[in-house]
């Protein structure tokens, strides 16, 4: 099978039809319809083989954690995700490898709603690279520059279960925890519906991707301020309670990457009206400390101080 074989018979067939899109894949670029007066938000996310994830893990997998990785930075800019591109370099054309590949792919991005318009397909190290581009009302978009001495700080979910999985995958564990914590990585959701629920209520969002404590640092940074947050507040899953030592459940909260919830701020005086936008969403919510004057985010105990952790988040470089 060469690329183009691959292009029109494996991917244009699963593409999704949107009103929106005048012309998808098959030619020397897509042409798209924005709403009229939105604000279009562009993201891309690169997936490198034994960087981003082993090599063993299915194909199917790798797909769908393409598209939500990128549909969870749409979802932290409080947007409407719409179309997708998929820039794709394979080491071999391995049909039943592809074909799972897009199932997953396609999932997470029919879950979304989004229609695949275009891309690249090249031979090298296999690195997925996924572009989506939504849109969101004139000066509705959630930013990391908002956040104010006083606001409450808050994140979706639960915390360190993907980094947890990542433990956890060489064993491959066949009980149900470990099994909950796997998908957790492998099939993350995009908080969509959340981020949504936030515009005009949120004062910064960001999704966790790194760790906790280097995203909100983001936020922290950008707004010019500072963050603590309380350690006994952040939110654990059950499932890594039983997996995983006590000794590690708190670095694993604060600085593990990959979970993909939303972490965000509020001032305090709406946080009424969070808890009515919060009754229309899809995640739970916790409260996890506030924002205050200086820089940089601070960990502290139950008697107020401050925590040390041996990691704060991923870097490459
Ligand atoms: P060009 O040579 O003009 O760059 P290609 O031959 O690479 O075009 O691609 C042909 C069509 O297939 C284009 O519309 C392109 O966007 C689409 N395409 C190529 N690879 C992919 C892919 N991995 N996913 C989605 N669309 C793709
Ligand atoms: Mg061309």
């Amino acid at each position: 099978m060469n690329e183009f074989q691959f292009i029109f018979d494996f991917i244009a067939p699963g593409v999704r039809a949107r009103s929106d899109v005048l012309l998808g894949i098959g030619d020397d670029g897509a042409l798209l319809a924005p709403p009229p007066g939105e604000t279009l938000i562009v993201v891309a996310d690169t997936l490198v083989v034994d960087r981003h994830f082993p090599a063993t893990l299915p194909a199917a997998d790798i797909g769908y954690r393409a598209a939500a990785t990128n549909l969870s930075d749409i979802a932290a800019m409080g947007g409407e995700p719409r179309w997708a591109t998929l820039a794709l370099t394979l080491p071999e054309m391995d049909a039943a490898w592809a074909a799972q590949f897009l199932h997953g792919l396609f999932t997470a991005l029919d879950e979304a709603g989004v229609a695949l318009v275009g891309g690249d397909t090249t031979r090298g190290p296999l690195t997925i690279t996924v572009q989506i581009i939504g849109s969101v009302p004139p000066g509705q978009a959630l930013t990391r520059r908002g956040a104010r001495p006083g606001d409450r700080v808050y994140v979706s979910g639960t915390l360190g279960d993907a980094a947890a999985a990542l433990r956890l995958l060489a064993a491959a564990p066949a009980d149900a925890a470990s099994q909950w914590l796997i998908q957790r990585f492998c099939r993350p959701t995009a908080r969509l519906a959340l981020g949504r629920a936030l515009r005009g209520l949120a004062s910064a969002c960001v999704d966790v991707s790194d760790g906790l404590l280097a995203d909100l640092g983001h936020i922290a940074t950008q707004s010019g301020c500072g963050m603590r947050l309380d350690a006994s507040r952040l939110p654990l899953s059950d499932p890594l309670r039983r997996a995983c030592a006590p000794a590690e459940h708190l670095l694993l909260a604060a600085s593990g990457g990959d979970d993909y919830e939303l972490a965000f701020t509020v001032p305090a005086a709406r946080s009424a009206e969070l808890d009515a936008a919060l009754a229309l969403g899809d995640a739970e919510v916790t409260c996890i400390g506030q924002v205050v004057v200086g820089e940089g985010v601070v960990l502290v105990d139950d008697s107020g101080f401050p925590i040390t952790l041996a990691a704060t988040g991923y870097r490459h470089f």
